[in-house]
């Protein structure tokens, strides 16, 4: 598919008027092409400049940080939150901590915020932020230090109704914790709201932790069935190890299916007896320890440094580490191999490339806009509990995830159908999300 040619020369200005952030221009061509199907057919989406306003964020705040560690060093990293768009709810979306951090990342995954949080139908906005900030290796007390200098500056942006960050790569309950702790002293208010992904005694909702993962393999589970099959008995490669593949590796366990793989920025583990969980979590999250302690502890897994998982043989894939980590060869190689279906736990974690093999192959690709809003959902979940001063059980809040979960994804199928591309869950989430957001917009009038 192609863009239109005033698509496409909103495209180029995207390009233009932001220089050097690749991640961003990718995301805003993958949506402007997904949405084709609905722009050629409703010209009144045009109106208003509803796309020119779409693709462009509302605000940016880009700061310093400055912290100090263990030794008494100065250190300085960059400071980010972008608020793309506040039409359906307060900004919402989490904050990543990882050295390649940059603008253009940030606005590359609060531009999905956009049409991820808007299919879930839960009234929020959109957002992210992060820093450069590394925290690999770090001790805790320097962590919590840079998290509080973080805040320092993040706190006048955000508020219940205002701005509502949680975590994402890097950033788990740990750094939550920290972060809230300073926004209280700051404030002077226990407002639990203004931030999602909290540990559970500090107003977090049972189920966040689990919820992407969770809800990836739901979704995986719900386009699977819509072509008349399961995941039990299925063999399946996890990419990562950290919040969400653990979570998608447990719920697919738990589903009948039997994931072989998982991953970190170094190599892949492919353990063909299926991953242990018990020795997975304490691997990484009771030690921090790399994926080569895995492989030591478990005599049927073997440690690869370097590869990635996509080259053992599986029925469905679910990439669940960090965008453009799937590209053309892997593709290739998955669909050699006979994969039924993909399932993004990670944000863009496809390349344009390899979305076109797949496309091509007929292979259903569940993208991270609808296959992982789950932790976004439960997030506001935690913030519907939280103004209510209510705790749900893990088992109500996992039921309220399921059922988002299967509501996203006939909101997919239906408009992808309404749409002359059936089973086109690429088209369905975009336009699906595009229709509402701009049907928000249109309603607040030209602001
Ligand atoms: P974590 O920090 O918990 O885990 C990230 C995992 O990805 C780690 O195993 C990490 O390995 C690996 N990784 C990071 N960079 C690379 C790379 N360049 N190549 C290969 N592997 C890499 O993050 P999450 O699990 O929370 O997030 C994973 C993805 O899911 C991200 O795309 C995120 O945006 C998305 N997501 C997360 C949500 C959440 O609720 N947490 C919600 C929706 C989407 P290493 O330890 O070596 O860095």
């Amino acid at each position: 598919m192609t863009l239109d040619s005033a698509s496409a020369a909103l495209f180029d200005a995207v390009v233009r008027r932001n220089p050097a952030e690749a991640e961003f221009h990718q995301a805003v061509f993958e949506v402007l092409e997904a949405i084709q199907p609905a722009v050629r057919r409703d010209p009144s989406l045009r109106d208003a400049a509803l796309l020119e306003r779409v693709c462009e964020p509302e605000r940016q705040a880009l700061f310093r940080v400055v912290w100090t560690d263990d030794a008494g060093r100065a250190h300085v990293n960059r400071g980010f939150r972008v608020g793309f768009s506040s039409a359906l709810g307060p900004y919402k979306g989490g904050l990543r901590f990882h050295r390649d951090v940059t603008l253009g990342t940030v606005k590359f995954l609060a531009f999905e915020q956009i049409f991820k949080n808007a299919l879930t139908g839960l009234g929020l906005g959109a957002g992210k932020g992060g820093s450069d900030f590394d925290p690999a290796g770090r001790s805790d007390a320097e962590v919590m230090r840079f998290c509080q200098s973080f805040m320092t500056e993040l706190h006048r942006h955000l508020g219940p109704y205002t701005d509502v960050p949680a975590g994402d790569i890097g950033v788990g309950a740990r750094e939550i914790g920290y972060l809230f702790g300073q926004y209280k002293r700051l404030t002077n208010r226990f407002d639990a709201g203004t931030l999602t992904g909290k540990p559970t005694l500090l107003g977090g909702s049972p189920a966040r932790p689990e919820a992407t993962g969770y809800g990836t393999v739901y979704f995986l589970d719900a386009v699977l069935g819509a072509a008349g099959t399961g995941l039990d008995g299925l063999t399946a490669a996890v990419s990562g190890s950290g919040n969400v593949a653990f979570h998608a590796i447990a719920k697919l366990r738990e589903l009948g299916a039997r994931p072989v793989t998982c991953s970190d920025s170094t190599g892949s583990v492919h353990d063909p007896a299926g991953i242990d969980l018990d020795v997975l979590h304490e691997v990484k999250n009771v030690r921090r320890a790399r994926l080569t302690a895995y492989a030591e502890r478990v005599p049927s897994a073997q440690y690869v440094a370097g590869e990635t998982p996509w080259e053992v043989p599986c029925d469905v894939a679910l990439p669940c580490a960090t965008q453009n980590e799937l590209d053309e060869q892997a593709a290739l190689a998955l669909t050699k191999n006979g994969v039924l279906a993909v399932a993004e736990g990670a944000n863009m974690p496809c390349t344009p490339a390899a979305v076109r093999v797949f496309r091509e192959a007929g292979i259903a690709l569940a993208p991270g806009k609808a296959a992982n809003a789950g932790g976004v959902a439960t997030s506001a979940f935690e913030m519907q509990q939280n103004a209510a001063r209510e705790r749900w059980s893990f088992a109500e809040t996992d039921r309220r995830l399921k059922e988002t979960m299967t509501a996203i994804h006939t909101a997919c199928l239906t408009t992808a159908d309404d749409h002359d591309v059936p089973g086109d869950y690429v088209a369905g989430a975009a336009i699906a999300g595009f229709r509402t957001v701009a049907e928000a917009m249109s309603g607040l009038g030209l602001v």
